[in-house]
């Protein structure tokens, strides 16, 4: 992504870009979720959608569907679209509040676009200009990330990148300005550059290792360390949803492509073993599976610095936060975004890393308190880690947007960084936490009213998602891969 990030966005005479892989190292290739700002990546670059789609066996992904999170039974879908008709945003959840208390059965899951299109197992490309309920959602892709790198590779090469195969063994460095000078290769060969972007993954040969930019730990707030991945044969509805189900030590995730279907439990070694959350992921699937479990090992938080003298950290090298949200990728894409605009000259000016690591750690921040909700939001009492994270403390920006909803129904709009009041809101509601008031423009108007209008704006959706075709038939109509 950085190699075709940069070589896209920036003029060859400013930018030529030397790509170093590993083929013996290989990439972690888990990614198979996104989200919606994905899109706008591929569309900046240049990349044609179903093009793209095909070469990665892709499917669309209209939110994320949370089973047993609030309390054992409870699902509910955090949907990439507003609750309620455009326009209404700040109002339509103190109105469906108001409904709720007046006895209007359901979720608010019931007003939201994208959720009803999902597990209708609906999709429909959102219409560009119009105002209707029918458009108040965005998507994005499940897809399989490694088929996304190498289709990636291809073009990146195309367009001028160098690419280069072996293993970095050695990184040289300034002894006066600190500055990294070259990176050698096992077999000897040596490349230069002016700067340098540290892709290595949990590595982070380049800014961790070799640059000693600190690590910071968010394991207290996010226990899970561990993750087993298995791929299972397809079958049965190609949801256009990721499906996250809550599980004794962690969580499942369920993610349909068009030849498979991706699953994995997600961890923590202080609450269950391997072996035990190898027999409860095995037994929770519901498709053959077509190779063994995959370990992987991590912790959750990020570098101090993700920039730091010429060299910046972009995935994993720079940080991790556990796959919940499909968040991993975007990190990467928007560091990419944040970069660009302050590329530097020949020598890095500090300023620059200073406003990128300003930037880079909001999206961090911002992407932990979200996940933080997820697990301590929660009334479940079978388990040893969902006792934890309700009684663990939480960083203060959490607590402070929390106890604005308790009080109020108030979801803080901020301007940078994910994720957005609809996102919150499907959160706070889905696991459970209603707000002691209401606003008082919720009733402006009389309780028989209201009732009509959500009555009458549920029958809107569901007429509008009869009519959609089934995702299945889009996708491949659209990107099939056996079209
Ligand atoms: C369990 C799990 C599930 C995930 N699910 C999602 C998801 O659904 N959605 C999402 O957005 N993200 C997800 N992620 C994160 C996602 O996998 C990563 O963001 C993504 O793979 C990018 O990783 P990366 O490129 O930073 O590192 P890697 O994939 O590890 O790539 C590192 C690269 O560096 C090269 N390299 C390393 N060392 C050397 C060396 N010495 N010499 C030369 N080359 C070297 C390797 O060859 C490789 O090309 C998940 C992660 C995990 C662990």
């Amino acid at each position: 992504m950085a190699a075709t990030g940069l070589v896209s966005l920036l003029p060859p005479a400013r930018c030529r870009v030397h790509l170093i892989e590993s083929d013996e190292i290989g990439i972690v290739g888990v990614g198979e979720a996104t989200l919606p700002q994905m899109k706008s990546f591929n569309d900046l670059c240049g990349i044609d959608e179903a093009e793209m789609m095909r070469a990665t066996n892709a499917t669309f992904k209209l939110g994320i569907q949370f089973v047993d999170w609030g309390s054992l039974g409870s699902s509910y879908i955090h949907p990439f679209g507003i609750h309620g008709p455009p326009g209404t945003e700040h109002i339509f959840h103190h109105k469906w509040l108001r409904a709720s208390r007046e006895g209007l059965p359901g979720q608010i899951d019931d007003f939201s676009f994208a959720c009803r299109a999902g597990v209708a197992n609906r999709f429909d490309f959102p219409p560009k200009s119009s105002q209707s309920i029918g458009s108040s959602y965005s998507y994005a892709y499940h897809f399989d990330a490694s088929l996304y790198g190498r289709y990636l590779r291809t073009i990146a090469e195309r367009r001028g990148v160098r690419r280069t195969e072996g293993k970095v063994a050695n990184v040289e460095t300034d002894a006066e300005s600190g500055n990294i000078v070259a990176l050698r290769l096992e077999n000897g060969e040596e490349i230069r550059g002016d700067f340098f972007i540290d892709c290595s993954g949990f590595r982070s040969l380049l800014l961790g290792q070799t640059l000693d930019s600190p690590w910071e730990d968010w394991t207290k707030w996010l226990p899970c360390d561990r993750a087993l991945a298995v791929p299972t044969e397809r079958a049965g509805e190609l949801t256009p949803y990721t499906r996250s189900t809550a599980m004794e030590a962690g969580w499942r995730w369920r993610i349909p492509l068009q030849h498979r279907t991706g699953n994995g439990y997600v961890f923590s070694s202080r609450f269950i073993d391997e072996d035990r959350a190898a027999e409860q992921l095995l037994s929770a699937l519901d498709e053959p599976t077509l190779a063994e479990p995959r370990l992987l090992k991590f912790g959750a938080g990020r570098r101090t610095e993700s920039w730091r003298k010429n060299c910046v950290a972009l995935g994993l090298s720079s940080g991790f936060l556990e796959p919940l949200e499909s968040t991993s990728i975007y990190l990467a894409q928007i560091a990419i975004m944040h970069f660009v605009p302050l590329f530097p000259e020949r020598r890095a000016d500090p300023s620059l890393a200073a406003e990128f690591n300003r930037r880079v750690d909001l999206e961090y921040d911002r992407i932990r308190d979200f996940l933080i909700l997820h697990y301590h939001l929660n009334q479940r009492d079978d388990s040893e880690l969902w006792r934890y994270c309700r009684s663990m403390s939480v960083p203060d920006s959490l607590t402070e947007k929390m106890e604005l909803f308790r009080h109020s129904g108030f979801v803080e709009k901020y301007r940078d960084g994910l994720f957005t009041p609809p996102s919150w809101l499907a959160v706070y509601f889905g696991q459970g936490l209603r707000p002691e008031h209401y606003h008082p423009l919720a009733d402006a108007i009389p309780a028989a009213a209201l009732m009509d209008e959500m009555d009458d704006l549920r029958a809107d959706i569901d007429d509008r998602v009869d009519a959609m075709l089934k995702h299945s038939t889009v996708v491949e109509r659209y990107a099939g891969i056996n079209g």
